[in-house]
C-alpha cells in the first residue's frame, strides 16, 4: 500500500478570494470533516484570510483553526494581490499570470509546512480556474487532485462540448447576435445562446474576458480521462450538483471525465437547527447587525421578497430605480441587499439608498436594506417567497434546497445556465431585460413575482427541496458518493 494511503486523508481546498469560492469551499470541507471524517485545511490567499479573520496583518504562514469548533484548518497562501484584487484598477490576465506564479510558490510553501509538521495532504481540492495547483500537488507527493466544480455541471458540459468539436457551432450562433439562437450539444437538451456560460459567445480577442476561455480550455484538457502525462493519476471533479437536478449533464460528461456528484454541498442543511446555526461569521463581508431575521419574523408567511445579486455583481442606479419602482407598486414587503461596494461612486450609493428607502416607505408593508446578510438564514426563513436573484451557482442551489422560488436576472458567466435550469425545473422564470445595459423594469419585475408567488410554482420548489436534501441525507445518491470519494484516500 502506497504510503500516502496509509494516513488519515488530509483535503487540501485552495481557492480563490471571491466569496462565490471561498462559500462552497467552507461547505464542503465541512462536509468532509463530518460526513467523512477526513482532516481538511482551506487555503485562500491573504486577502481572503485577513478579511475572513479580520487580521489586519497576514503572514504568508499564518493558519487557523475555524471559529465555532468547525474541525477545519485555514492556511493563507499569496497570489500576489495581498492588498487584495481591485477590479476598477486591476487587470484580470495580470492576475491570472501573477496568481500561477506567485500561487505555485506559497501554495507549495503550504504544502511543505504540512508535511514537515505531521499533517501531509493525500488530495489536493481546487475552485475552478486554479490548475497549477495540481502541478504544485504532484511536485509535491500528492498523489490525487480534483477540481471542486462551483458551477452547473450543464456548464461544465457546454465547456466540453465547446473544446471538442462543438466551437463553430457555438461560435456560428453567437455571431448570430439572436441570444435565442439554438445550439446542440451531445447529450444536452437544446441551449439557447443566452442559456450558455456568456464565455462561449466571446468572439473578439479585445473582450476582457477573452483570457478566461482559455483558462477553461486549459482546464478541459487537464480533466479529460487520459488527458494528462501518462501515469499521472486522473483528476476528479466533485460537481456541486445532485442527479436528478443534471441527469443529463453528468450522462455526457461521464465517458470523458471522472466527474462525481456531491452536491447540493451546503453545510447548513446539516445542522440540527438550521435557522440558528446556519451564520457564517468568517464571510470576506461585515455581516449587517440590523435586525433582519428579527423584521422577517413581523412578516406574513412567503410575503417577503428577496433581493441580492450576491458578492460581486453591481447595480446601475437606473437598475436599482427600476427594482425600487417594482416593490413600491408591488406593495410586498422586500429585503434587499445592497453592499457598501455596489457602486464605486460615493455620490450614486448615497442616491441607491435613498431609491431603496423611499421604495420602502412607498410600498405597502415596508422593506428593508441590508449591506450582507446571512443568505442561508434568510432563505430558510418561513417569511421569504420569492428570491429575486443573478442566479450565482450558490444562490441557486441554496434557493432550491431552501424550496423559495426564483425570478432569475442573470448577468454573465454561468449566470444564464443556472436561469435556464430553474426554468427548466419549474421553479422559477427568467426576467427579460432591455437595453444594451440589460436594465431589469419595474412592469418585468412585477410580472415575475406574481408568477413565481403562485402556488404551483411553490409547490414544485416544495418538492426540489426534498430532492436536494433526500440527495444529501444518509444513503442519499451524493452523499454516498461524497463517502465513497473519501474512502478513496483512507487505508483500510
Ligand atoms: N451571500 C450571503 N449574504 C449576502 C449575499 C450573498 O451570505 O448578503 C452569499 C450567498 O449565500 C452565496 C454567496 O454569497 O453563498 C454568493 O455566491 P453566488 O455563487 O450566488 O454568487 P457570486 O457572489 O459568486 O456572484
Amino acid at each position: 500500500m502506497a504510503a500516502w494511503r496509509q494516513q488519515q486523508a488530509h483535503f487540501l481546498i485552495v481557492t480563490y478570494p471571491s466569496q462565490g469560492h471561498v462559500t462552497p469551499a467552507r461547505h464542503l470541507a465541512r462536509r468532509l470533516v463530518h460526513g467523512g471524517g477526513a482532516r481538511v485545511t482551506v487555503c485562500v490567499p491573504v486577502s481572503a484570510f485577513r478579511k475572513m479573520f479580520d487580521m489586519g496583518e497576514v503572514e504568508v504562514d499564518s493558519e487557523v483553526a475555524e471559529d465555532g469548533g468547525g474541525g477545519v484548518a485555514y492556511a493563507a497562501y499569496s497570489d500576489g494581490y495581498d492588498g487584495g484584487f481591485d477590479r476598477a484598477v486591476d487587470d484580470h490576465t495580470r492576475y491570472m499570470a501573477q496568481v500561477r506564479t506567485v500561487g505555485a510558490r506559497t501554495v507549495a510553501g503550504v504544502l511543505r509546512r504540512l508535511r514537515d509538521g505531521g499533517r501531509p495532504v493525500t488530495c489536493a481540492v481546487y475552485t475552478l480556474l486554479l490548475p497549477w495547483v495540481a502541478d504544485v500537488a504532484r511536485d509535491h507527493g500528492v498523489a490525487a487532485t480534483a477540481v471542486f466544480w462551483i458551477q452547473p455541471t450543464t456548464a461544465l458540459a457546454a465547456y466540453y462540448h465547446y473544446f471538442r468539436g462543438h466551437r463553430e457551432a457555438v461560435v456560428a450562433a453567437a455571431a448570430s447576435g439572436d441570444p435565442s439562437a439554438e445550439v446542440s450539444l451531445p447529450g444536452l437538451p437544446p441551449l439557447r445562446v443566452r442559456d450558455l456560460p456568456s464565455f462561449l459567445a466571446i468572439t473578439s480577442d479585445d473582450d476582457p474576458f477573452a483570457f478566461v476561455l482559455s483558462e477553461f480550455g486549459a482546464l478541459i484538457d487537464t480533466l479529460e480521462r487520459g488527458g494528462g502525462d501518462p501515469g499521472e493519476s486522473p483528476t476528479y471533479v466533485l460537481a456541486n450538483t445532485f442527479d436528478a437536478m443534471e441527469r443529463d449533464a453528468l450522462a455526457s460528461l461521464r465517458p470523458h471525465i471522472d466527474v462525481v456528484a456531491v452536491g447540493p454541498v451546503l453545510s447548513f442543511l446539516h445542522d440540527a437547527d438550521e435557522t440558528k446555526t446556519a451564520s457564517s461569521p468568517n464571510d470576506l463581508f461585515d455581516h449587517d447587525g440590523g435586525g433582519y431575521l428579527e423584521w422577517l419574523g413581523t412578516k406574513p408567511a412567503r410575503s417577503v421578497v428577496y433581493i441580492s445579486f450576491g458578492s460581486s455583481s453591481v447595480m446601475s442606479k437606473n437598475q436599482v430605480a427600476e427594482i425600487a419602482a417594482a416593490m413600491a407598486e408591488s406593495k410586498k414587503p422586500f429585503l434587499w441587499v445592497i453592499r457598501k461596494d455596489n457602486c464605486k461612486d460615493e455620490e450614486d450609493n448615497t442616491a441607491i439608498k435613498k431609491l431603496v428607502a423611499s421604495a420602502a416607505m412607498d410600498g405597502g408593508d415596508g422593506g428593508m436594506a441590508v449591506e450582507w446578510c446571512d443568505q442561508a438564514c434568510v432563505l430558510s426563513h418561513p417569511s421569504v417567497g420569492c428570491f429575486v436573484t443573478h442566479c450565482g451557482w450558490n444562490s441557486t442551489l441554496e434557493t432550491v434546497a431552501c424550496g423559495v422560488p426564483v425570478v432569475a436576472a442573470p448577468q454573465y458567466s454561468d449566470q444564464g445556465t443556472n436561469a435556464w435550469l430553474v426554468e427548466r425545473m419549474g421553479v422559477g422564470v427568467r426576467a427579460a431585460v432591455h437595453g444594451g445595459d440589460g436594465v431589469l423594469e419595474a412592469a418585468e419585475l412585477r410580472r415575475c413575482v406574481d408568477a413565481v408567488t403562485s402556488e404551483a410554482v411553490a409547490s414544485r420548489a416544495a418538492a426540489w427541496k426534498e430532492e436536494a436534501r433526500a440527495a444529501v441525507a444518509d444513503g442519499g445518491a451524493s452523499e454516498r458518493n461524497l463517502n465513497e470519494f473519501v474512502r478513496r484516500f483512507i487505508s483500510k
